[in-house]
């Protein structure tokens, strides 16, 4: 029989409606239960103002890395389950406040471009409240490109990212 793969993939975590450190720290709890897979390490949570609308609270973020022998499909599919079950409503407005965000930031090395699934995620090397996150778990990681002069360390990436107003909350 074959082996199934066994990847690291980086999940972004984004809430800020109904105690945003508290969903955070819910959906890290629930992304311990997803099957075949293991939490390997996490972030400290950050305070980061909201992209696009700004009529909205700040968010609480974080990012964490998840050992599995999931297909990325089957991975997207367990994190807008645990979504669902935080009360995600899907708006027409982009960026608008929610509950709970789960984005796949990266899956191994692989490069994705499917309808449902983009990865690395498309956002990743122009948010702060992702590569400062990523940067405190997994600094050395390569970005996945074909373009060679995209494959930048996170640790570069996020040295040269504005810091706009993101803090990290003190760990308890
Ligand atoms: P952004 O994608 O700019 O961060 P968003 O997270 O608010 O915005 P959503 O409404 O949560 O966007 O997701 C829209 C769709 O994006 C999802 O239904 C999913 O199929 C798709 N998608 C594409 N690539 C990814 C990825 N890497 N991680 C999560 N979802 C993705
Ligand atoms: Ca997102
Ligand atoms: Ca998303």
């Amino acid at each position: 029989m074959m082996q199934p793969i066994t990847t690291i993939a980086y999940i972004g975590l984004g809430s800020n409606l109904s105690s945003p450190i508290k969903q955070v720290q819910a959906a890290i709890d629930e992304i311990k239960k997803i099957a075949h897979s293991q939490v390997i390490k996490v972030s400290s949570l950050y305070l980061s103002k909201p992209m696009g609308p700004q009529d909205q609270d700040d968010y609480i973020n974080a990012v964490l890395a998840l050992q599995t022998t999931l297909t990325p499909l089957e991975l997207l599919d367990a994190l807008q389950s645990i979504e669902n079950k935080a009360g995600r409503v899907r708006k027409e407005n982009r960026w608008g406040a929610r509950i709970l965000d789960l984005d796949i930031i990266l899956f191994g090395d692989d490069i994705i471009t499917s309808e449902r699934l983009t990865v690395p995620h498309y956002g990743m090397t122009k948010r702060e409240f992702v590569l400062l996150p990523l940067a405190e778990i997994a600094a050395d990681l390569i970005i996945p490109s074909s373009i060679a002069a995209d494959r930048q360390s996170v640790k570069i990436l996020s040295q040269k990212i504005a810091n706009n107003a993101i803090g990290k909350l003190v760990q308890r």
